[in-house]
């Protein structure tokens, strides 16, 4: 085996846009706490863990799972006050929608349209499936909808998909509701609202789903508490979800996830009580982090902040932070609109604390 007839193979064969990405990163975080990637902080009582073990105890891994995830569609479908008659698609996670929505729209010659600053995922994912990618810029000031900019680039790309998370990450502010809709009303192929923070925020689209013809809500478990399971759910009319279907692989969701969500969706006071815990220390860490002099925090619907560092330093407390055991993310150069900033997931009020406590020392 030849290490340079391998590079020219891949050279040869992998495709150029695929070359030209890096992977996804995922830095180390062992030892640190852990603000960078909107988890909740929250565990379950041993009581709820005892349960959820014992039910485990009878789930057989020798067997294909129930292909149409029918028991935990069900309880998702109730959990997130689906409309009655919307059909619901279980992901791997709601990235693995991303890329079906993606393989069934999508292809060359085929737009995927996004604002920018926004989830990387949806770039990639077109990059994945040969689709060309329009980033529309958001307004630099608050990071709000640039509507006139928005509709004159869906009239001019006809995009088949359009992506807006609501809230967005990475600026965690909802969008003019006014101005969805009109968007909605504009783009010629499907429009996702992509709901990842919705139990942080009373902000949705979900009863009104069925009210336009090229809608879908997206959904997932991840930031509510459950992103070990990867689980995320696509609603909208049946007619849609039908053929995007078709692009799921079998058996996509696995036994342990289909058994395990089924059982915590039954428990749905303690994330209501989790998530709420959260909103109260959102605001908290809001008001802490306005306290300190030098940064601005932005105003978050999410479960987590976006805060500007003094100019140039970002790098540096990203760092100097992590030295100190904290783990943020820094989006200083991910995008114009980011420069020196860091994005920090909202933590238990104790590692709140200790995040202002570090923060204050190293700004
Ligand atoms: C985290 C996130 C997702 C991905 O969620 P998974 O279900 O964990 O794959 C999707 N969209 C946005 C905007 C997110 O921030």
């Amino acid at each position: 085996m030849d290490k340079q007839t391998i590079n020219e193979l891949v050279e040869r064969w992998v495709r150029p846009e695929i070359r030209e990405l890096s992977a996804y990163h995922v830095p180390d975080a062992s030892g640190l706490i852990k603000l960078d990637a909107m988890e909740n902080p929250y565990t379950w009582s041993e009581e709820l863990r005892s349960e959820w073990l014992e039910l485990l105890r009878g789930v057989d891994v020798n067997r294909y799972p129930d292909p149409q995830a029918t028991a935990v569609t069900a309880a998702l479908k109730q959990s997130m006050g689906v409309p009655e008659r919307a059909r619901l698609l279980l992901g791997n996670g709601s990235d693995e929608i991303i890329q079906m929505l993606a393989m069934t729209l999508g292809g060359p010659g085929r737009t995927i349209l996004t604002v920018e600053p926004g989830f990387v995922m949806y770039n990639m994912i077109a990059k994945f499936v040969g689709m060309e990618y329009v980033g529309v810029s958001l307004r630099s000031d608050d990071f709000g909808l640039d509507a006139p900019a928005l509709l004159q680039a869906i009239d001019q790309h006809q995009p088949a998909l359009v992506f807006l998370a609501y809230p967005n990450n990475p600026s965690g502010n909802l969008f003019n509701e006014q101005e969805l809709v009109q968007i909605i009303q504009a783009a010629p192929g499907v429009v996702v609202i992509d709901e990842a923070y919705a139990p942080f925020t009373d902000a949705s689209f979900m009863s009104r789903v069925m009210d336009y013809s090229n809608i879908l809500v997206m959904r997932t478990v991840s930031k509510m508490g459950l992103a070990g399971l990867r689980l995320g759910l696509l609603v909208g009319a049946p007619e849609w979800i039908e053929q995007i279907d078709k692009t799921r692989l079998p058996y996509n969701i696995n036994v342990l996830t289909q058994a395990s969500a089924e059982f915590v969706l039954g428990h749905q006071e303690m994330f209501d009580r989790q998530t709420s815990e959260i909103r109260q220390q959102r605001a908290a860490l809001f008001s802490a982090l306005q306290s300190i002099s030098g940064i601005t925090p932005f105003l978050s619907e999410a479960n987590f902040i976006l805060v500007r560092m003094p100019q140039g330093r970002a790098k540096e407390i990203h760092s100097a932070l992590r030295d100190r055991g904290v783990l943020v993310k820094c989006l200083d150069g991910a995008h114009p609109l980011l420069s020196d900033c860091l994005r920090i997931t909202v933590g238990t009020p104790d590692e709140n604390r200790l995040l202002l406590m570090e923060l204050a020392a190293v700004c």
